[in-house]
């Protein structure tokens, strides 16, 4: 290994050593950038790769609000300015109980490099809080919200930091956190958060962004090897939040056949191909399970999850897409995959394959289409609200979806090109790790010991 990353690898080990999310991050980006770092002798006194490894500032704050019962609860919550080398912070606000300082970093530093191969002018961030949405009414959210923007909002700025949604972040929870953001300061920012509702300056295809994005993605991916396309394949694709149900609807319309999705309890087989108006339903209307998809279509199957392997990468399938969590495909999956003949993985959950299961994809000729550029749809569909809120301007749906498609064109490019390049063939993880550190140490470069 290059002794420049094997020592920043080695002190980035020491100094965070119960961050195990966020030294998989780093290390995986580390690795595959060995023969950049190679080539730039001049990165290791410029610090380059230890200034990449230390976010610019964790913001850690307690987040007091009042339940239905009357009782008050404290939840942790964070925001993580990573970079803002070439624009404001940008990165999601998730709300989930495991949010913790590793999970936020790793996400963080991921954002980073997706930011970077949108090729729009923003820098990453991330943020969130321990809270768990499951559960609470609409008044509990509305508190929690408001609470955590109160104290939020003396760090963002249209022009400064840009939150976003995440898991448990919908259009419900933003719009909650924008009406405290704008009581406050008195003015309307509106380019102060993204993923806003349409009434009051959100973008047209802004929620189904990274969906329709990753689906893109893989169409590009797909037609560069071998020519080959989403028609006639079947499609498994794990969560039926936001991503999974966008990814689903557009895989649909581009050919494929989707026939499983899952939720954190268990999956839903269905054989003649998934009825996503009724997940709809079921999740953005009702916020139910995904199990209740069997009361209407009674011949689909249900598997209850019991271990840390998602029954659903047990089903036979061309191609899968990991859309809910990180670390959701284990080596033990992905055999399971392979041994099942699956040609293609696209990532829509951040680094949702581990380490193990991606080098096994890899190694077993797999075609994989990293996190940092297939689910970057959703932050350049952000990147485009924020330009629409500048102008005091909308796009239509069509004019939004078409930049969204031609971004993804670009992003697949940029992975294939870097990863030629560099000589690492399709191997697309590398692509896009080199091509977005490539602009990335530049900026840091160019802009002095900042
Ligand atoms: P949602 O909250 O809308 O949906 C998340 C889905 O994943 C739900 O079905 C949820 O099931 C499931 N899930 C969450 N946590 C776990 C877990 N620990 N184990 C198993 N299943 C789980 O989130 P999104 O769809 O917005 O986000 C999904 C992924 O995509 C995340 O990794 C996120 O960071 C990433 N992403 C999202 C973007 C966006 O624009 N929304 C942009 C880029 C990336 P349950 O209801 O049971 O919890």
């Amino acid at each position: 290994m290059n002794k420049y990353v094997e020592r920043v690898l080695e002190e980035t080990k020491k100094k965070n050593p119960n961050e195990p999310e966020y030294l998989q991050a780093v290390e995986e980006v580390l690795t595959s950038i060995e023969p950049v770092v190679e080539k730039h002798k001049e990165f290791e006194q410029l610090g380059i790769l230890e200034r990449m490894v230390e976010p610019e500032r964790i913001i850690t704050f307690r987040v007091s609000w009042v339940d239905d019962k009357g009782q008050v609860q404290v939840n942790r919550a964070f925001r993580v300015q990573y970079s803002s080398l070439i624009g404001p912070y940008k990165g999601g606000l998730r709300l989930h109980p495991t949010v913790n300082q590793s999970i936020m970093k790793f996400l963080g530093f991921e954002q980073i490099f997706k930011n970077a191969l949108t090729g729009l002018p923003i820098g990453g961030g991330k943020g969130g809080s321990d809270f768990d949405p499951k559960g609470k009414s609409d008044r509990e959210i509305m508190a929690f919200c408001q609470a955590f923007m109160t104290e939020l909002q003396r760090h963002i700025g249209q022009d400064v930091d840009v939150p976003a949604g995440d898991i448990g972040t919908g259009a419900r929870e933003i719009g909650y956190m924008f009406g405290q953001f704008k009581r406050i300061r008195n003015a309307y920012e509106g380019g102060v958060l993204t993923g806003k509702g349409l009434s009051y300056g959100g973008s047209l295809a802004r929620t189904e962004a990274t969906g329709f994005g990753l689906s893109y993605f893989m169409r590009e991916m797909l037609k560069a090897n071998g020519n080959q396309s989403f028609a006639g394949k079947t499609v498994t694709i794990s969560g039926s939040g936001n991503v999974a149900i966008y990814a689903c609807q557009k895989v649909t319309e581009l050919g494929g056949k989707v026939v499983a999705l899952s939720d954190s309890n268990g999956c839903i087989y269905d054989e003649n191909g998934i009825d996503l108006d009724l997940v709809k339903e079921i999740k953005e209307v009702k916020r139910g399970r995904i199990k209740e998809y069997l009361d209407v279509h009674k011949d689909a199957k249900y598997m209850e999850r019991t271990d840390e392997d998602s029954p659903i990468w047990t089903i036979k399938t061309d191609i899968a897409l990991p859309c809910a969590t990180q670390n959701e495909v284990t080596l033990n999956s992905a055999k399971k995959l392979v041994e099942n003949g699956v040609i293609a993985v696209g990532e829509g959950a951040n680094m949702p394959c581990t380490k193990e299961a991606t080098e096994y994809f890899l190694e077993k000729g797999v075609l994989v289409g990293p996190a940092k550029a297939a689910n970057a749809g959703g932050v350049a569909t952000s990147a485009i609200e924020m330009s629409q809120n500048s102008m005091r301007y909308y796009y239509t749906f069509e004019e939004v979806d078409k930049k969204l498609d031609g971004i993804m064109t670009n992003i697949f490019k940029a992975c294939k090109d870097s990863a030629e390049e560099y000589g690492f063939g399709n191997n697309y993880v590398a692509g896009a790790n080199i091509a977005a550190f490539s602009k990335l140490s530049e900026a840091m470069k160019a802009q002095g010991v900042v």
